[in-house]
């Protein structure tokens, strides 16, 4: 028996933390939605008990480290389940880009094992299990707009987005984000996104509110190490885009804008500086 699941990447309309756990874990608070830049997770059931992992990006862990391996140990542990999986993943959303594409493919794990193995469990279910596994694993398992609070865990779907493009472009750097949250210091926090009256934005399905409303706050930490994240910002702007932001711990960046013609000038455009560069929309719920 065998399943694909598309596992799309996650942009940060909004990253907020509000304190850290003893653990040093923030206290989020984040508006995020889920783009049409997706890898392709096939998962064929095995006899045997063995996980397997095969992905087609040539540098990626393919053994327990793999986050999408995690994904199928912890249900077949937590289940009981005698048998195996292989699974096979399609990579397109580039790696350690803020875009959340390993917990994407862990929540594509779980959101396709629980069918194969008939585990008749809830996405708030798979949503809690997926925390063990990292902070965006619950929101992925949902994959639609949502306020997302707690360590990642709390979920609060907000519906349709109102309608505009997303210009993404990842600079040829790596982050780690353990390294960027280490860095973060809560009290110094300069300029908190409005939440809030992102949320009442997002839900009135109001662009321009939404533009002006958005932040994140792991931006500076992130920018002082990579000046070229505050270049290419800067960049989309110029060139267009109704307002530009990291996404999650960095380096990439997206534009947004209303109008195609506009959007596909900012692709253009930005091509001309980065290797990596997407024209995409906001998937629907
Ligand atoms: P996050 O902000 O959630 O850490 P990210 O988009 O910045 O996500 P990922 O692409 O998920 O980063 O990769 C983060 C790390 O996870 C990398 O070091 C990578 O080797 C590891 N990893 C494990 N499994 C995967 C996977 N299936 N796809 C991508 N990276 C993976």
């Amino acid at each position: 028996m065998q399943r694909i699941e598309k596992a799309p990447a996650k942009i940060n309309l909004s990253l907020d933390a509000l304190f850290l756990h003893d653990d040093g874990e923030p206290e989020w608070q984040m508006v995020m939605t889920s783009i049409d830049l997706a890898d392709y997770v096939q998962i064929t059931l095995r006899d045997d008990p063995a996980i397997e992992v095969r992905t087609s990006s040539g540098f990626l862990p393919e053994d327990q480290r793999n986050l999408a391996y995690k994904a199928a140990q912890l249900l077949q542990h937590t289940y009981q389940i005698p048998t195996g999986a292989l699974i096979e993943i399609d990579k397109h959303i580039p790696v350690a880009a803020g875009l959340g594409g390993g917990s994407s493919d862990a929540a594509a794990v779980l959101r396709g094992l629980n069918e194969l193995w008939q585990l008749g469990l809830t996405r708030e279910h798979l949503a809690r299990l997926g925390l063990q596994i990292d902070s965006d694993v619950p929101y992925c398992v949902y994959g639609e707009t949502a306020l997302v609070t707690g360590k990642g865990d709390q979920i609060k779907p907000l519906g349709s987005l109102p309608n505009f493009w997303v210009v993404v472009v990842k600079p040829e750097v790596s982050v780690s984000t353990p390294r960027i949250i280490r860095a973060l210091d809560c009290d110094q926090i300069q300029q908190h996104p409005q939440t809030e009256a992102l949320v009442a934005a997002v839900e009135a399905g109001d662009l321009n509110a939404m533009t002006r409303n958005m932040g994140n706050v792991l931006a500076p930490i992130t920018t002082e190490r990579y000046p070229v994240i505050k270049q290419l910002s800067e960049r989309l702007l110029q060139f267009g885009a109704d307002v530009a932001q990291m996404s999650g711990s960095g380096p990439t960046v997206f534009g947004i804008c209303s109008q195609y013609s506009r959007a596909q000038r900012i692709y253009n455009s930005m091509s001309g500086f980065c290797a990596e560069v997407y024209l995409v929309k906001p998937l629907k719920p």
